[in-house]
């Protein structure tokens, strides 16, 4: 299939500019201000539209093994495709957990028959009960680049400790869920004025941040790399950026929701609005959007955890944390990063250069299985691109998902900004902003 997008603003890294685009084969062919149509190509007019590398998601809760009910490999890639992303990293903390070779390998191949490119994050401890190593190398060799306990962090420094010594000779990166359950453990909101007023037990930021702390502390022991993942506190960000500039080996993530919401939300006791670690205060959001302005995140990372709908009725209290999260990210994206001052390479180094360089999916990686994303719109790369429209008004609606799970918080929030073409692996997979 030949593909022309006609007249977009082709976006960065180095030079951004209006030109046309031509995908052949899988692979972009020619990028120039003006190309001649080959026979046969479908012409897209992009005009006022963004075009740049598909989105990478470093963060996406796919639910299969074991919670089908609320989303699989295969809706989870339809609602990815529709959000811009030609890319995702599924998380280890199914049922049973992704810790083994078999389990691994099955996702990968499930994986393989959607339009994306679905890599994993293994677990860093068997059963992700946080005593014993996962086979590590074992999985590295299939291609696992991230290892992660996420759902919950590993608590015991120790075992930390082991898992980065392990790690750092094979070249792969810890990502770690920032919550010292001995803290954080019986709360179900941000710890503040809000839930004492409310009532509600919180999580302290202290408990995400003395994480931080210990595992900035663990990387300067032991020389390996780790990915914090959804940062929520402004200090949490202000020690990753410290660390950085010292020339540690860490990287960070902040999720949509923790750009764009906070505790506030949860006054009227309605279990969206749970997640972990907890939207934070007004004063985290403003810092939180400063940083990823300033270039200190590496990536918008979604933590899109589907709970079927049941569950989600439950009291607040009783509710399981999570928020969908693929099919608006890119939206709240832009609005973190400021809407119609939204500098649209930063948007495409946080949706998708950044984190393609943390799950190591570019070109010059040593990829195994999976294509290249979060280059260079030029002749030669991997055909991985989205375009994305900053012009669109639209409303968010909790009816109209791809998902199989209907857990957002952001049902009838007006939004700007829509995908409406995903290209992935040179398939046109969304057009017009519907799936193909
Ligand atoms: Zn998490």
């Amino acid at each position: 299939m030949i593909i022309v997008l006609r007249r977009g603003l082709v976006v960065g890294p180095s030079s951004t500019r209006v030109a046309d685009v031509v995908v052949r084969d899988g692979r972009v062919v020619d990028v120039a201000s003006t190309v001649e149509v080959p026979a046969g190509a479908l012409e897209i007019d992009v005009e006022g539209r963004w075009v740049g590398p598909g989105f990478v998601d470093l963060h996406t809760h796919l639910r299969e093994p074991g919670g089908e009910a609320a989303e699989t490999i295969e809706s989870g890639a339809r609602a990815a495709a529709v959000g811009g992303y030609c890319a995702l990293v599924a998380m280890p903390n199914t049922e049973p957990a992704l810790d083994n070779a078999a389990l691994v390998s099955y996702v990968l191949d499930q994986g393989a028959q959607t339009p994306l490119d679905i890599a994993v994050a293994g677990a860093i401890t068997l059963g992700r009960e946080g005593r014993h190593l996962a086979p590590i190398a074992e999985l590295a060799a299939l291609g696992v680049r991230l290892f992660t306990d996420d759902g919950t962090g590993v608590q015991d420094a120790a075992v930390m400790r082991r898992a980065l010594e392990y790690a750092r000779p094979l070249g792969v990166r810890l990502a770690q869920h920032c919550e010292d359950e001995s803290l954080a453990n019986a709360g179900s909101m941000n710890e503040g004025a809000v839930s004492s007023r409310l009532g509600l037990v919180g999580r302290p930021a202290l408990a995400e941040e003395l994480m931080v702390r210990r595992d900035i502390e663990l990387v300067r022991l032991t020389g390996a790399a780790v990915h914090f993942l959804h940062l929520s506190t402004a200090r949490s960000v202000a020690m990753v950026s410290a660390a950085r500039r010292e020339g540690l080996d860490v990287t960070c993530e902040v999720a949509p929701h923790h750009l764009t919401l906070d505790e506030g939300s949860c006054a009227g006791f309605d279990a969206h609005f749970k997640v972990h670690p907890p939207l934070r205060t007004t004063k985290d959001v403003a810092a939180l959007r400063h940083a990823l302005r300033e270039g200190e995140i590496d990536a918008v990372a979604t933590d899109h955890a589907p709970h079927a709908p049941e569950l989600k009725d439950r009291a607040f209290d009783e509710a399981p944390a999570g928020m969908l999260g693929l099919e608006h990210a890119a939206a709240l994206a832009y609005e973190a990063l400021g809407a119609s001052s939204c500098d649209p390479v930063r948007f495409f180094e946080v949706m998708s250069r950044g984190p393609a360089r943390v799950a190591r999916l570019r070109a010059d990686d040593d990829r195994v299985r999976h294509g290249a994303h979060g280059g260079a719109v030029s002749a030669g790369e991997d055909a991985n691109l989205v375009v994305f429209d900053p012009r669109i008004e639209w409303t968010a609606s909790r009816d109209q998902l791809q998902s199989r799970a209907r857990n957002t918080p952001y049902d009838a929030r007006p939004l700007r900004g829509r995908v409406t073409t995903t290209i992935a692996g040179g398939r046109l997979v969304v057009h017009e902003g519907q799936l193909q």
